[in-house]
């Protein structure tokens, strides 16, 4: 485990005029270059060469070094390392940096400061963890079965990991259960690896909101949280195969019944709901305290279920910026509330880093 204190030590070497954002070519790249450059900030660029070309082609959010890698996973090398630490680096995590490289690995081998709290990263690659960490936050949460004897009704069957729904499936029954493990096993969507690490889910009806949060510890202007304050900058829906099986109607063919990602729509609350969304994510953010002092700070969202008569279930957290947030590169209608100036969450994460280097606080929100 690599101890907030070696980070600490890191950043005081750190030459704080020449501060480089630096992130993998992948999921929120772009916004998150696009917005360290608005700030004011140098970018280094992860990826292996064949990705030069397309993060090469949107020249606002073009990064001024590339540092090619053979793999993702080779951040973790030595003289890679090396490299970024000589470059003053701070990383920006997101979603395909956990799932390339994993949240152990990057716990326990890596050496680079990371924007964030990187313990809200091992939190969210857990389900076990996740549910502990979203109980304990007093949020409503899908009943969990340990096993399909026990479903009753609907049930839905999920894995381990940020597979973006890829192999879950709905259940009604124990017998059901078996049919469409073996299945799914047969057709290589899951491996018996993620078949070690099922989880069964009470299937929760309604609406999907995913609003995207931002926990600063330097600028009070959202909804207290603790000593600092949270801001909802944007929501989406993610976008589903499974969205659009109206279109088979009547006879909708198998392979709508599909739950991966494949986009993400822009999206407004109504808005009295607001209330119980800031209060969802304060609790969040209040718990993460305890459970891993001194909390997650920087970009979470919360994926929720609404119902009219149930009220918001949450079924998943992630404790960093999520690709929802591309949708909004120049601000969304929630960050137009909050900020005077387009604010994207790739942008907010640098002007965090900004705020806390220049109160000489750095060390508060980089782990
Ligand atoms: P996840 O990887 O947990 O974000 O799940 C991927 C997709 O599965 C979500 O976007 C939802 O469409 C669906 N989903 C996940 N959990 C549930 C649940 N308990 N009930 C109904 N749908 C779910």
């Amino acid at each position: 485990m690599i101890e907030r204190e070696e980070i600490r030590e890191t950043l005081n070497r750190y030459d704080r005029d020449k501060l480089t954002l630096a992130v993998l070519c992948s999921h929120s790249a772009l916004q998150i270059v696009h917005g360290a450059k608005l700030e004011g900030f140098r970018t280094i660029g992860i990826c292996p060469e064949e990705r030069k070309r397309a993060y090469s082609a949107f020249m606002l959010a073009r990064p001024d070094e590339f540092m090619v890698v053979d793999r993702f996973a080779d951040i973790l090398d030595e003289e890679n390392q090396r490299a970024l630490l000589d470059s003053n680096a701070i990383v920006m995590p997101h979603g395909s940096f956990v799932e390339y490289v994993g949240a152990e690995r990057l716990l326990e081998e890596f050496h680079v400061p990371m924007f964030g709290n990187r313990n809200s990263l091992r939190w969210e690659a857990e389900r076990g963890k996740q549910r502990e960490w979203l109980e304990r936050a007093g949020l409503s949460v899908p009943r969990q079965y340990k096993d399909p004897s026990e479903i009753e009704g609907k049930a839905f069957v999920k894995f381990s990991g940020a597979k973006g729904g890829r192999g879950f499936f709905t259940i009604s029954s124990e017998d059901e259960y078996e049919m469409k493990m073996e299945r799914e096993l047969e057709r290589g969507t899951i491996t018996e690896e993620d078949a070690e690490t099922v989880t069964i889910q009470e299937f929760v009806s309604g609406v999907r909101y995913y609003p995207h949060y931002f926990h600063s510890l330097f600028d009070l202007r959202g909804a207290a949280a603790g000593d600092g304050a949270i801001e909802i900058l944007g929501m989406d829906r993610r976008i589903e195969p499974i969205d659009e099986c109206y279109r088979g109607l009547p006879d909708v063919p198998q392979e709508f019944f599909d739950y991966t990602v494949t986009g993400n729509e822009p999206l407004a609350v109504r808005e009295k709901l607001l209330v119980d969304l800031i209060e969802m994510g304060t609790e969040v953010v209040l718990t993460s305290r305890e459970l891993f002092p001194p909390g997650m700070n920087g970009p979470f969202c919360l994926e929720t279920v609404y119902h009219p008569s149930r009220g918001f279930t949450a079924f998943e957290i992630s404790g960093r910026i999520v690709a929802g947030t591309n949708l909004f590169p120049t601000g969304s209608p929630y960050s137009a509330m909050v900020f005077e100036e387009p604010m994207s969450m790739g942008r907010r994460m640098a002007r965090e880093i900004r705020d806390g280097s220049e109160r000489g606080e750095l060390e508060r929100a980089v782990y």
